[in-house]
């Protein structure tokens, strides 16, 4: 694990960051300020506004996701002990002296998150189709903002926190996304 730059306690969990996650994050703000600058016609304020605020909710999403995991952790009776931010996405941590648990116990552990995302992401759709600028439309900046952060809302929570999770794939300096997880205790469980 790449060491914490600093931490905090959230809600009885630590969260700690990487440096590389800040750095991350920076990227993110950036990128968003471009394509919300392109794609929702903004001034050049109002898009590092609107870069800002997207790397911010991006955040609390990915938080709310491993609030998800937290919840589904302690109903298992073996709950997290933290979260890590390596990048823009976050890392369950659970306690290293864990008893080794059964595959189900895993796979309701794993399926905690992707849920949280996917609903955020199907209540910012509607908001997002009535106030994203249509065309060449010119609207005043707040409401243009507000139309940018929805359609964020909508595409990042529902395609990358939400369906995205469930890729299977290996993570930078190990471990696995939610969909990892899942295959790889779903295949333990098939073959008890
Ligand atoms: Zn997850």
């Amino acid at each position: 694990m790449t060491k914490p730059l600093f931490a905090f306690n959230f809600v009885g969990l630590r969260v700690s960051f990487s440096a590389a996650a800040l750095i991350s994050f920076g990227v993110l703000a950036l990128a968003a300020a471009a394509l919300a600058g392109w794609l929702a016609h903004l001034r050049l304020g109002p898009a590092l506004a609107a870069g800002a605020l997207s790397a911010l909710l991006f955040f609390v999403f990915e938080l709310l996701h491993q609030a998800g995991h937290a919840v589904a952790a302690r109903l298992t009776g073996y709950p997290m002990r933290g979260l890590h931010f390596f990048s823009v996405f976050a890392r369950s941590l659970y306690p290293d002296d864990e008893p080794d648990l059964a595959p189900r116990l895993h796979l309701r552990r794993a399926l905690g998150g992707f849920g949280v995302n996917v609903v955020l992401g199907l209540l910012s759709w509607p908001l997002a189709a009535y106030l994203f600028p249509r065309g060449t439309e010119i609207l005043p900046p707040a409401v243009a903002v507000a139309g940018w952060l929805a359609a964020f809302s909508a595409v990042t929570n529902g395609l990358i926190l939400g369906l995205g999770a469930l890729v299977p794939l290996r993570l930078p300096g190990g471990g696995l996304t939610d969909g990892g997880t899942l295959l790889h205790y779903w295949r333990e469980l098939r073959a008890e």
